[in-house]
């Protein structure tokens, strides 16, 4: 296939979508075709190395036979029941899921903003049977700043970045942002009239940003004193990213209620609001559903992805690979003053910059040279790779990071006196 005409055809593809597609996402003008283990390639047959996993989703990579075997059976065998009837995958899932997060039920769905919306209700309709049974807890939620929860009315009146909140107001009442980390905040703004605290315990979207042991505790304590939630947001943290299964188990505090998505089915549409006994107490038959959610395909393709990462003994492997990425980013910050901060665990890692050039910059400049990676709240680029990246793959990218940085005069002398671009 001649380089010219694949551009030609992607040029079409773009002006096809700019017409037909409600203009929801910015894309790289990049087609992708097809993935093999950490590599992607595009339609003119160019090789990435791919340290985004779609976001955080594929974190087995692509292609990978767990994945594709347990897809293959499942589409052979039964795809779809509805939620009226048993298969067992959904036990099967649930089984793997407690066991992994130490909580007690599970609560299946599609994706992560579903999962933080049944997170929402249950600690609203937990509140109302506080009430009921004679308890003073009201119906406000406390979240933080920097969050990112999903797209829903009920997620985006929880997430902070008023782009995303402004325009579709107003927006679910009865929610207050509370400044990141900021304990005495969190204390003065938390009565009887909160029924739940929203944490994502290593924000993602927002710039990779670690919440404190402090901040935790204080939430923890607060809730155990009249009732509310303690919610986490583990969506993007969850599953092995940050070499545990939870990011929040770096931490001595427990949830009520944590949520799971992106990496969860490997790729297939999957979520899990996950809680306690105590906070399932709410939900009753009827009182919440999907029609799709837990379906046998979505389950089988979980059970997959969880098993692989207990048989590989990957949480050791991110844990081990994550520690060198992060070390060799902190020796780029060494040689290069345009890095700011580097931030995260496992594979969940933010590099800041000085400036939102010289990110920007660099996000382009990796691109060009055949690596995925994602620029979040202006100055960090963001890297969540798949689980089975390699030590040489490492200083693969980071070489080429470190040569881009070097041969950018201009913008590292601008990024000295530059401002950060935060906002
Ligand atoms: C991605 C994400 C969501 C939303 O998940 P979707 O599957 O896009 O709906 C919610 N919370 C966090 C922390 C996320 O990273």
């Amino acid at each position: 296939m001649s380089t010219a005409i694949a551009t030609t055809q992607l040029e079409e593809l773009q002006t096809a979508e700019s017409r037909l597609l409600v203009q929801t996402y910015g894309r790289y003008p990049v087609e992708l075709a097809s993935g093999e283990g950490v590599y992607l390639y595009d339609s003119e047959g160019k090789r990435y190395l791919d340290l985004l996993s779609g976001i955080g989703v594929s974190a087995l990579g692509y292609n990978h036979p767990a994945i594709t075997a347990a897809i293959t059976k499942q589409a052979e065998t039964l795809i779809h029941t509805s939620n009226l009837f048993f298969h067992r995958g959904t036990t099967e899932v649930a089984l793997r899921l407690t066991e992994i997060t130490g909580l007690d039920r599970v609560f299946l769905c599609n994706s992560g903003t579903e999962a933080w919306e049944a997170a929402l209700k249950l600690a609203r309709a937990h509140a109302g049977l506080l009430r009921a049974e004679g308890k003073q807890i009201g119906t406000k939620i406390i979240a933080l700043e920097n969050s990112f929860h999903g797209r829903s009315i009920g997620s985006v009146s929880t997430t902070h970045k008023a782009a995303y909140r402004e325009p579709f107001g107003p927006v679910m009442p009865g929610v207050e942002f509370v400044k990141h980390n900021d304990v005495a905040a969190l204390k003065a703004a938390f009565s009887n009239e909160v029924c739940a605290i929203a944490i994502e315990v290593l924000q993602g979207e927002g710039g990779i940003n670690w919440i404190s042991e402090e901040f935790l505790a204080t939430a923890r304590e607060l809730c155990d004193s009249t009732g509310a939630l303690l919610l986490f947001d583990e969506i993007q943290s969850g599953m092995g990213r940050t070499g545990t299964w939870c990011a929040y188990q770096h931490f001595s505090v427990r949830p009520d209620v944590t949520t799971l998505a992106k990496p969860l089915a490997g790729g297939v549409p999957m979520g899990a609001m996950l809680c306690t006994e105590e906070a399932a107490r709410a939900f009753k038959p009827g009182m919440h559903g999907t029609t799709f959610g837990g379906n046998p395909l979505a389950c089988a393709v979980a059970i997959a992805v969880i098993d692989t990462i207990k048989h590989e003994g990957l949480l050791a492997h991110v844990t081990e690979v994550g520690t060198y990425f992060i070390e060799q980013f902190n020796e780029l910050k060494k040689k290069h003053e345009a890095i700011v901060e580097v931030r995260g665990a496992g594979l969940m890692i933010g590099v800041d910059f000085h400036s939102a050039d010289v990110a920007k910059h660099l996000h382009e400049t990796m691109m060009e040279r055949g690596f995925i990676l994602n620029r979040t709240h202006d100055t960090v680029l963001r890297f969540l790779p798949p689980y089975i990246l390699t030590r040489d793959q490492i200083d693969i990218a980071i070489r080429t990071m470190d040569e881009i940085l070097t041969t950018m005069p201009s913008l590292a002398a601008s990024n000295l006196a530059g401002e950060k671009a935060h906002g």
